[in-house]
C-alpha cells in the first residue's frame, strides 16, 4: 500500500499520465470542467510537494516504510473499511436518534454536538 502512495507521490510517470487523462477529460466536457481539472491538478502538485518534503523529514528522523505503512493501515481502518479511503460516515444523535449527515459538528435537529472539532464522532452520552 505504501508503495502506492510513494509511487502516485514521486513517480513522474503517474503524475503524467494523470495529466494526460485530465487533458483528454477537459477536452471532452468544455472550460468549465477544464477550469475545475486545472485547480485539482494545481492542488495535486502542491501535496505531491508537501508529501515529499514530508517523507524526506521522515526518513531523516528515522521513521522507516514499515512504520508509515502500519500508521497508514491504522489511519484507512479508522473509518471501519479498509479500502485507502476515508470516508466520513453518519452518526447516530445521542439525545434524538435522528442521522446526522457527514460535515455536520451538531445534529440538525437538536443541537446536540455529535464530533468532535477534527471531525471524528463523540461516543454516546
Ligand atoms: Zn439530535
Amino acid at each position: 500500500m505504501l508503495d502506492f502512495y510513494l509511487g502516485y507521490a514521486m513517480g513522474q510517470q503517474t503524475t503524467s499520465r494523470a495529466a494526460s487523462l485530465a487533458r483528454s477529460a477537459a477536452a471532452a466536457d468544455g472550460t468549465r470542467h477544464s477550469n475545475r481539472i486545472e485547480d485539482l491538478n494545481e492542488r495535486v502538485d502542491r501535496l505531491v510537494i508537501v508529501l515529499r518534503a514530508t517523507l524526506a523529514l521522515l526518513e531523516e528522523h528515522g521513521i522507516t516504510r514499515e512504520m508509515l505503512t502500519a500508521k497508514i493501515d491504522e489511519l484507512d481502518l479508522e473509518d471501519g473499511t479498509d479500502d485507502d479511503r476515508v470516508r466520513e460516515g453518519v452518526v447516530d444523535c445521542p439525545s434524538c436518534d435522528s442521522k446526522v449527515a457527514p460535515g455536520l459538528r451538531r445534529c440538525q435537529f437538536c443541537g446536540t454536538e455529535v464530533r468532535a472539532d477534527d471531525g471524528h464522532p463523540l461516543g454516546r452520552v
